[in-house]
């Protein structure tokens, strides 16, 4: 059943939507499957923009309203064709969704909101308060549509073109999502440290996303121009925009289709209740409102997830095939020889306020090496990793790759240069498999961006990269977990998974920050293993470890930190001799 429902759920759904205006049903639910579509494609956006990267957006009644608006004012006042309203409004919303996201985007989350409240109120305060847009009364006599020769109408036609609309735009965006660009925007929600680690630039994916859900308004405002041939403000205020909202969340955040439960729930629920509700309480008014803000907080505290997981119970998201045996490697990168001089870490320096983390701290490390640095807690070496990585600004000193400075580089334009990384405190995409987790480690070695993954001309590019991700993954011995929720790993097997995810980059050198800790005795040694293999293909690594053995059997050379300062550097036998490392770090550990 599950299979059936999975392979002909989506056909058997839009052809019911497609062909229910040539069935009997009366004109009434027509009308309630008109608003059902246009306002799921507006949530549509919304599950790409709140539910999959995160942020959250109130304004998109606004740019429902910039699509109807233009539409009536140019069809009315200067009696342009349907079509290119549609494009203008289209263009109108990207522009200001552009300057939006531009201010906003690259500040912490709560910008977004309030300046989407912002755009929100202005926009309709404009609306109702323009002479040339009929103030309150808005513009009447908008036209119908015809296509073909043929008049859509405001009723049966123009249901078949909104459930297109919705059902293309529905089956673009679940494209999206599982492409390159789709992990990438499902990336974006926890934190954009890793996502530019491995070289992904989190801001264009915000904006890209906030782009798509502003489209998406102002198509459904479009139509909803010719379907009530008139337009006024009403429609596109801030509390309409809070209810598009709630259509997404209801529904599910995150899932295309709950976008069509949402919708569907509060615009029939809603319809019921107005009747209902002044019958019952026998006074007038828009209780609805009401009920709706208990609802939402009642789904906040008991489905987060919204509706639509009870629904997947019978739809469950299918497993991928593995269709991607004999694709061609992914390109690579050119390599230094042997020996070269690979990173230079010349006296790097950094002070949280009053504290020095990391104090003018040298070492250098040649291709091919394998260097430990090692030292007690608080050491500063996971610190000394992020300012390698650029994760982290150096308040003063250099770091050069191959002679060339990268101090001050974002951590995306280090990965690109061939650094790359995990995290002593791992950092994965727990709703993704661990394939794609693993693709997303060689995003910088592909190209398919968003438009080409919704009309699915990526294929032959992702087979590669999930040969890539594969192919990493058996080299560290995951192969068989390859299709499990990466959030359903234990930590040994998310911290391998991150090892796999940094080598699908094609790494020059890989910094991995305390590996070993949480590992099985078995799985430590399937690591060394692991790495000792990397290092006869000419790896270079630079290793933070707590597990003593682990590093003296593995390492070339090891830097010892204490309290920031670089205590000592020299062969795993000197350090194991030194006096001061005994004192401050073994010590203390043994
Ligand atoms: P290690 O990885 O060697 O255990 P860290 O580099 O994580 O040590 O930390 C070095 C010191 O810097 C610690 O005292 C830690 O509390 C401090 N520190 C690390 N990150 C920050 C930060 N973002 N803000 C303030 N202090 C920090
Ligand atoms: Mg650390």
């Amino acid at each position: 059943m599950p299979a059936l429902l999975r392979r002909w759920g989506f056909p058997a759904f839009a052809l019911v939507m497609l062909v229910l205006p040539a069935l009997p049903v009366p004109d009434f639910w027509i009308t309630e499957s008109i608003y059902i579509g246009l306002y799921a494609i507006v949530a549509l956006g919304l599950v790409l923009l709140t539910g999959v990267a995160g942020l959250t957006s109130f304004g998109q009644a606004a740019f429902v309203g910039v699509g109807a608006y233009t539409a009536a004012f140019l069809a009315t006042k200067l009696g342009v064709s349907p079509w290119l309203t549609l494009f203008a409004g289209v263009a109108l919303a990207i522009a200001a969704a552009l300057v939006l996201g531009a201010i906003t985007l690259r500040m912490s989350g709560h910008y977004l909101p309030l300046a989407t409240i912002a755009w929100g109120l202005a926009l309709n305060y404009s609306m109702a308060n323009m002479e040339w847009l009929g103030k309150y009364d808005g513009l009447l006599g908008v036209p119908t549509l015809h296509l073909f020769g043929h008049d859509l109408g405001a009723g049966r036609g123009l249901h078949v073109l909104i459930w297109l609309v919705a059902l293309v735009a529905a089956l673009a965006l679940s494209r999206l999502l599982d492409s390159r660009a789709g992990r990438a925007i499902r990336a974006l929600k926890d934190g954009s440290t890793m996502a530019e680690a491995m070289g992904i630039s989190t801001f264009r994916y915000k904006l890209l996303a906030f782009v798509i859900a502003a489209m998406l308004a102002a198509i459904s405002g479009w139509l909803f121009a010719h379907f009530q041939r008139t337009v006024n403000p009403t429609p596109f205020a801030l509390g309409k925009g809070i209810e598009y909202l709630f259509m997404a969340v209801l529904g599910g955040v995150g899932q295309v289709w709950g976008a069509f439960v949402g919708s569907a729930l509060v615009r029939i629920v809603g319809d019921q209740l107005q009747v209902l509700l002044p019958r019952l309480l026998g006074t007038s008014g828009s209780f609805e409102g009401v009920v709706f803000g208990i609802v939402i907080v009642l789904v906040l505290k008991y489905a987060p997830d919204g509706l639509w997981p009870f629904f997947a119970r019978w739809w469950p998201a299918p497993a991928r095939t593995r269709d991607w045996g004999g694709a061609a490697p992914l390109p690579t990168r050119e390599h230094p020889a042997r020996g070269e001089l690979l990173l230079d870490v010349d006296a790097v320096r950094k002070e949280f306020g009053g504290l020095v983390a990391v104090n003018d701290v040298s070492f250098q490390i040649r291709s091919g090496d394998i260097v430990g640095l090692i030292g007690p807690n608080g050491a500063g070496k996971s610190t000394t990793f992020n300012l390698i990585t650029g994760v982290l600004s150096l308040t003063r000193g250099h770091v050069r790759l191959r002679g060339r400075p990268i101090g001050g580089l974002p951590s995306r334009e280090i990965a690109r240069l061939g650094v790359s990384r995990t995290f002593q405190h791992v950092k994965l995409i727990p709703g993704m498999t661990v394939l794609e987790n693993v693709a997303l480690g060689a995003y910088l070695r592909s190209h398919s961006g968003a438009l080409s993954a919704m009309l699915r001309l990526d294929r032959a590019e992702e087979r590669r990269l999930f040969a890539e991700a594969e192919r990493q993954l058996e080299r560290i011995g995951m192969a068989a977990q390859m299709n499990e929720l990466a959030g359903n790993l234990a930590l040994g097997p998310q911290r391998l998974m991150e090892i796999a995810r940094a080598l699908a980059s094609d790494p020059t050198l890989l910094l991995l920050d305390e590996p070993a800790a949480g590992l099985r005795h078995q799985e430590k040694q399937a690591l060394a293993a692991v790495l000792r293999q990397l290092k006869a293909e000419g790896m270079s690594l630079l290793l933070v470890e707590h597990d003593m053995d682990f590093v003296m059997g593995l390492t070339d050379r090891i830097v010892v930190m204490e309290f920031g300062n670089r205590l000592i550097e020299g062969t795993p036998d000197e350090v194991q001799a030194s006096p001061a490392v005994r004192a401050a770090y073994l010590g203390t550990e043994h």
